[in-house]
């Protein structure tokens, strides 16, 4: 037997035929489908997709095979494509297979003269371009003529335009199957996430004929608009049309009755009935809003195919909670419909997809979201343009810590340098500003205030937009789509988290990011960044007071102006925060990130601290070093100045006082970075508990906290089981872990990351998606070893990673309690995990959370 002669080569599509889309294709299901409810579908048979690959061999069906599927009723077919996915796509669809001069007579008599040519130049033109490969300009251009077209033919080919319906169908189901296996075809669907062996499945259908007397035509139909998911009729009707191509004679009607034309719904008040009425059968069979293709033929409807409504991420919300709502899908099943990124988009402002853009440039889409404004190159120009009032976009070659306030003041952020776990892009994820970095060819002329990319120049002042989703920098203003955080979006992220088995936390410094983490609903804070909290006007002057100072006594002076401060950042989140967990990470960066870094800087900070010019510099050299990343940071800084921790200590017990006293409790968690040895958190743990009992005396209250170790470091990980004996949380920093298990620098990696992943080296930027096989094995070796030690043990990842839906699933996998991301992220995050962990309970129904509840 081969593939051809195999019953199931050719099935007849009937309520009981065994097709199936591995086999046929999702095109032959979904017809299989509507005809079991009973819709008006036109005899239709699926081909199987091994049999179409033995077609796109040479193997022909037998001519008995080919004459069943054609010679019947007008004898005219339709050939479309079933892949097993309709995201796939697949060759054009060809009509009217089968007409020839005995054919075009018949319909002559039956419709008219000119229904019956226009039927017949349409396959004639479809057949000499697709099938025969002739000139299209040629069959194009006959000017609407069937004559003309068929001599063309003859002339081209030096034969009769083909007349026996069985070798036309041949011959076209081959042009098909050949035409899937083509190279721009093959691209075009593993773009889209086909298996490269993804096959084809055909259908032949009797044609439901479109042209001809009384209301005919063809048409589609949905109940929901794609834009908003809201209910709405749309869609098209087409007199004496068939298929997608326009012709002369054919006119649009409305759907439904509309002041400023005809209309089907007037026209044809029982088609329209019915085909609302399939609708509404469709969304409650199918479990899904469809669009239906359909053919009227004098009043008389065919459903011609259905398939899935395009809808934008809005709408892809709207329509799973709405199907949950009316009980056609489980709950569990609408929150799995929904694609977590697609919550981003309706977080924030969008470029309008169908609005036209200018492009200049592309990079790292590190933030999503759009923004227009003018460009500034220095944060002072970005706070001068706020406080005039006016939007600008921040162009920095990267940025530090000195420009978080002109990221405040601006309304997006491009720099030239840079990846995914770079300050700029960490901070504007932080506080959901969109951002592009690591521009390749975009070159910035501060002195001029120019930036060049492209062949074209911006100045200062000019407009840009940032389209910080897709990397795209467009020249001037761009339309955009306004977010939308309505109820199905909340009702969506409720119902994620009944069905959720790890919690998800939020990264956020300031108050303002913990309010946007409460209101996305974050289980608690798994990542304050205290040092964010120093490059405040007010306190950087005592902050490089502190580095100056040369003795432990001058250096407790200083932190002793940062104390108060410090304590009010604190109580403000513990308030905020209302009772949920609240993880400090004392201070982490290099000393010299607060120092100036040009001359001015030097000379005005010479004249604060009443120091000679010179030792400044000199001591700014001496801070300087070779890799700060690898330097005196972290725990090596609480180590070696043991002051700063003990007045971070201090504020944060302080102000869990405070906070306690105004409503429940406060179990603060603090976190030490940067640990590679036990040692380091033994030495810092007896200081924390001795300035713990200090305060306790001090003030006569209890309190209790937490200690818990950052693990950033490959060592940390492999000697976790040590370091949990004095811990209890470990939360991975898979940015500075990635950093160092590939020893590749998160600022700088952005310049050949689009070049490494192009090239396969690697499969996605690391700094992006969590490294399983890595960075991956070293978080479960991690995990592993501390629960061996301490069973109890917290393990989350606060990394950038703890946003990202591919690393989240891992993390779930991993045996991690939470994971904290920016607050613009949780809600993609609550989303993911969510996902992840219904899909371990279809694994393992015992682990279902909503089933143990
Ligand atoms: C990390 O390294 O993953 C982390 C969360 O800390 P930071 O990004 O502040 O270095
Ligand atoms: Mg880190």
């Amino acid at each position: 037997m081969t593939a051809l002669t195999d019953p199931d080569a050719i099935v007849e599509i009937t309520p009981s035929a065994g097709v199936q889309v591995a086999r046929h294709g999702w095109r032959a299901k979904c017809l299989q489908r509507l005809v079991r409810m009973e819709l008006p579908v036109p005899t239709s048979f699926a081909i199987s997709a091994d049999a179409v690959r033995a077609i796109a061999a040479g193997q022909t069906p037998d001519r008995q095979a080919l004459a069943a599927l054609i010679e019947r009723e007008e004898g005219l077919v339709s050939v479309r494509p079933s892949a097993a996915n309709p995201a796939w796509g697949g060759p054009g669809t060809v009509l009217n297979v089968g007409i020839n001069n005995a054919c075009h007579a018949r319909l002559v008599e039956s419709r008219g003269k000119k229904a019956a040519d226009a039927i017949y130049l349409g396959f004639v033109q479809s057949y000499a371009i697709h099938v025969a490969r002739l000139d299209p300009d040629m069959f194009s251009d006959c000017a609407g003529d069937l004559q003309t077209a068929l001599r063309a033919y003859e002339n081209e080919t030096d034969e009769e335009f083909p007349q026996d319906p069985a070798r036309q169908l041949a011959e076209v189901l081959r042009s098909m199957a050949r035409a899937w296996d083509g190279p721009t075809a093959r691209l075009l669907r593993q773009a889209k996430g086909a298996p490269s062996q993804a096959a084809l499945g055909l259908i032949v259908q009797d044609m439901a004929l479109a042209i001809g007397p009384g209301v005919t035509g063809s048409g589609s139909i949905q109940l929901v608009d794609s834009s908003t998911g809201m209910p709405r009729i749309t869609g098209r009707f087409r007199g004496q049309t068939q298929g997608r191509a326009e012709r002369e004679g054919t006119e649009t009607l409305y759907l439904t009755r509309d002041p400023r034309g005809p209309s089907l719904e007037e026209a044809a008040p029982e088609v329209f009935a019915d085909l609302i009425r399939f609708g509404v059968a469709c969304r409650e069979r199918l479990r899904e809003e469809m669009q239906i293709e359909f053919a009227v033929s004098d009043s008389n409807l065919s459903i011609i195919d259905a398939v899935r409504v395009q809808r934008s991420s809005r709408a892809s919300v709207r329509i799973a909670v709405s199907l949950a709502h009316d009980g056609i899908i489980p709950v569990a099943e609408a929150v799995t419909r929904v694609e977590p990124r697609a919550l981003s988009d309706l977080l924030h402002y969008q470029v309008d997809p169908g609005a036209p853009r200018d492009l200049v440039a592309k990079g790292i889409n590190a933030s999503p979201g759009a923004a227009t404004g003018m460009i500034v190159f220095t944060a002072a120009a970005a706070q001068a343009a706020e406080a005039r009032g006016e939007r600008c976009v921040l162009v920095r070659r990267e940025t530090v810590p000195e420009d978080v306030r002109g990221m405040h003041a601006a309304v997006a952020v491009l720099t030239e340098r840079g990846g995914m776990t770079s300050h700029a892009a960490v901070i504007a994820r932080g506080i959901g500003l969109p951002c592009i970095v690591g521009v390749s060819g975009l070159s910035i002329d501060t002195r001029a205030r120019t930036m060049q990319t492209g062949g074209r120049i911006f100045h200062e002042g000019e407009k840009i937009t940032i389209d910080g989703t897709s990397g795209e920098v467009l020249a001037g203003e761009a339309e955009m789509l306004e977010p939308a955080l309505d109820d199905s979006f909340t009702q969506l992220l409720e119902w994620a988290d009944q069905h959720s088995s790890i919690r998800i936390r939020a990264n956020a410094d300031t108050p303002e990011d913990a309010r946007t983490a409460r209101m996305f609903n974050a289980q608690g804070i798994g990542l304050c960044r205290t040092e964010h909290m120093f490059f405040d006007d007010q306190r950087l002057p005592a902050m490089r007071e502190m580095i100056f100072a040369d003795k432990p006594e001058d250096r407790r002076l200083s932190l002793e102006r940062l104390l108060p401060m410090q304590r009010s950042d604190f109580a403000a989140l513990f308030e905020i925060m209302a009772g949920l967990p609240v993880t400090i990470r004392l201070f982490d960066p290099p000393l010299h990130e607060f120092l100036p870094h040009d001359r001015e800087g030097m000379r005005e900070l010479a004249e604060s601290l009443d120091l000679p010019l010179s030792d400044v510099t000199r001591r700014v050299e001496a801070l300087s070093e070779f890799n700060p990343m690898l330097g005196m940071r972290g725990v090596r800084l609480g180590i070696t100045v043991p002051e700063i921790y003990d007045m971070q200590a201090r504020a944060i017990f302080e102000a869990t006082i405070l906070a306690s006293k105004n409503g429940d409790p406060v179990v603060p968690e603090i976190m030490i970075p940067l640990v590679s040895a036990r040692r380091e958190v033994e030495l810092v743990k007896t200081r924390i508990d001795a300035v713990a009992a200090a305060v306790r005396n001090e003030t006569r209250r209890d309190f209790t906290y937490r200690l818990g170790v950052m693990v950033e470091t490959p060592r940390a990980a492999l000697r976790a089981g040590d370091i949990a004996e004095h811990a209890a949380f470990l939360s991975f920093g898979t940015n500075d872990l990635t950093q160092m298990t590939y020893g590749l620098s998160r600022d700088d990696a952005g310049r050949f990351m689009g070049t490494y992943v192009g090239q396969g080296v690697f499969a996605e930027d690391p700094f992006h998606i969590l490294d399983r096989d890595g960075v991956g094995e070293l978080v479960a070796i991690g995990a592993e070893r501390a629960r061996c030690q301490s069973p109890g043990i917290t393990i989350s990842v606060c990394g950038e990673h703890g946003g990202n839906p591919e690393s989240i699933a891992f993390c779930l996998r991993a045996g991690v309690n939470y994971v904290s991301c920016s607050p613009f992220r949780v809600p993609v995050a609550r989303l993911a995990a969510a996902q992840e962990s219904i899909l371990m309970a279809q694994e393992s129904p015992k682990t279902d959370p909503a089933a143990q509840s």
